[in-house]
């Protein structure tokens, strides 16, 4: 472990506050000062920027993106033993940390920043996913973020960055694909953490298109449940649920009602999320 600034170990911290990690929080930890710069840095240049941490745990995340020159970092935190941990950050970094102890699923981040912002974070795994689709399906776009820098299962990242035709292509790189651009900037082995997860981890970054195909996210993700809901099947079976005129809607969208969900671009998905909105009306 290097030293990128004066405060205690990592491991030192978690031992002050007893601060063992708990299955049901998603508790993993990185004390590897190193990867945590890394991660930051991949966020992209942190110079005035103010960040969202989700997760900050015993704060060797936080402590990177505060290094590197963030402005300010807000850290939600849901454990409070790990709130008491902070404390010495937020001394080291007077005025540039806010601790806010709460569920990030239930917090409106974005109220939280004046002009824009960024998130990064080592996501608890079991609400990942949740707040990835939750960041994603705002009604506002461009949305208060400027980039999300996220560790993920490896599998999960898979699916985020995933292109039509692919076995990992499905609703969660529709989603992303269509309102962002998602890259793997690497790996990270089970062994950087503690405790160790069973799998390999990736980093992804997502940063929001200017002008994503229209449609409302409500209907793509109506859309998408029905068509990956049945991957196998042909679209004029497995949308017939949800529209009324199906083979006037995949008219529209320019789809062969005999393609099946894993062939239809996003552009198509949003097409067809354009057709139901218009059924709707
Ligand atoms: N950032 C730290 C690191 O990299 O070592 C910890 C990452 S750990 C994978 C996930 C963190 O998210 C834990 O500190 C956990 O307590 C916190 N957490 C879990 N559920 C949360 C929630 N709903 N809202 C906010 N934080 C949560």
């Amino acid at each position: 472990m290097s030293a990128i600034d004066d405060l205690p170990p990592l491991r030192e911290v978690i031992r002050r506050h007893e601060l063992s990690a708990r299955k049901s929080l998603g508790q993993n930890f990185l004390l590897d000062l190193n990867l945590t710069a890394r991660i930051a840095r991949a966020s992209g240049p942190l110079e005035g920027v103010t960040v969202v941490e989700v997760g900050p745990g015993p704060g060797g995340l936080t402590r990177a993106l505060l290094a590197l020159g963030a402005e300010k970092v807000i850290a939600i935190e849901k454990d409070n033993r790990a709130v008491a941990a902070l404390g010495d950050v937020a001394e080291r970094y007077p005025g540039q940390l806010d601790i806010i102890e709460g569920d990030a699923l239930a917090i409106d981040l974005g109220s939280r920043i004046q002009g824009k912002g960024r998130i990064v974070a080592n996501l608890p795994y079991n609400i990942g996913t949740q707040l990835l689709v939750g960041w994603l399906t705002t009604d506002r776009w461009p949305p208060w973020w400027d980039s999300l820098t996220l560790m993920f299962q490896r599998e999960v990242a898979e699916r985020i960055v995933a292109a039509p035709g692919s076995e990992a292509y499905g609703r969660l790189g529709v989603l992303c694909g269509w309102r962002t651009e998602a890259k793997i900037m690497f790996d990270v082995p089970p062994s950087a953490f503690v405790p160790p997860p069973k799998v390999t981890s990736s980093v992804v970054r997502l940063t929001p298109r200017a002008l994503p195909a229209d449609c409302s996210p409500r209907d793509l993700e109506v859309v998408t449940q029905a068509a990956f809901g049945q991957r196998r099947k042909m679209l004029r079976q497995s949308l017939k649920g949800i529209f009324l005129d199906l083979a006037g809607a995949l008219a529209a969208a320019d789809i062969d009602p005999t393609a099946r969900a894993e062939t239809v671009s996003i552009e198509g998905f949003a097409a067809l999320a354009r057709a139901r909105a218009t059924e709707r009306a």
